[in-house]
């Protein structure tokens, strides 16, 4: 079992472990820093670095079992590893990105009332599919309305539930797509505003920032017709 460092704290960047697993170019940790690829969220990359050498991570994986990370590195590596020290550094300029776009994310699923069948969360840009009927959906409409809820700076609240609570509330799940782990019957729940100005509540593994208007400018992109009732919205950074 790995200590899931990210879900504590998304902003941390560089922190000590010690290597627990080794398996081919894979590293596991008893904790770590590195997001796992989930929920259309990117893994992570960046440097495991050793007493003599440093290891590139170059993706970060989840493994079969609750709380198995999979660092994959880029050199070779072998038992001799097993109970050492490392320190553990995040590409953070990457990882901030992704927490951004998935914040954005979670905004524009707010804005549109349909059900989520797909996503992808990207640095520079990222998609979500909807099961909508287009007539409801207008790209200027939704540009005005997501810059809106960025420029006030809502807070982004993280907690948990438990998996009974998650089953009485299914609608706080959006989509199959993008389910989120449900680890010892507890789920990660991400609120965007709080009191009477929630804007989004909804189940999600992934990391996020601490407030909307870190996001900064952000715009929809193209609306992609992808079937009848499917359409793809994309968002990307803007200057
Ligand atoms: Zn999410």
């Amino acid at each position: 079992m790995t200590d899931l460092l990210f879900n504590q704290d998304s902003y941390l960047k560089e922190t000590e472990a010690s290597i627990i697993g080794v398996q081919e170019n894979i590293i596991q940790l008893d904790r770590t820093i590195f997001y796992a690829e989930s929920g259309g969220q990117p893994g992570d990359q960046g440097e495991i670095v050793l007493k003599d050498r440093v290891l590139k991570v170059v993706d970060t994986k989840k493994g079969s079992k609750p709380n198995e990370i999979l660092h994959i590195v880029d050199g070779p590596i072998d038992q001799s590893l097993i109970n050492q020290s490392a320190e553990l550094k995040i590409n953070w300029e990457l990882r901030y990105a992704h927490m951004k776009m998935h914040s954005s994310c979670h905004i524009l699923c707010s804005l549109v009332d349909a059900l989520i069948t797909g996503a992808s969360v990207g640095s520079a840009k990222s998609r979500i599919d909807f099961d909508v009927d287009p007539s409801m959906l207008n790209k200027e409409e939704l540009n005005e309305k997501i810059r809106d809820i960025i420029s006030k700076d809502y807070p982004i609240i993280i907690n948990q539930i438990t998996g009974d609570e998650l089953k009485s509330n299914p609608h706080l799940a959006k989509g199959a797509a993008v389910s989120p782990p449900v680890i010892d019957n507890k789920v990660q729940t991400v609120q965007i505003g709080e009191g009477e100005n929630i804007i989004d509540l909804q189940c999600c593994g992934g990391t996020h920032c601490q407030s909307t208007k870190e996001i900064g400018p952000l715009e929809i992109g193209k609306i992609e017709n992808k079937g009848k009732r499917n359409r793809r919205i994309n968002i990307r950074f803007s200057s």
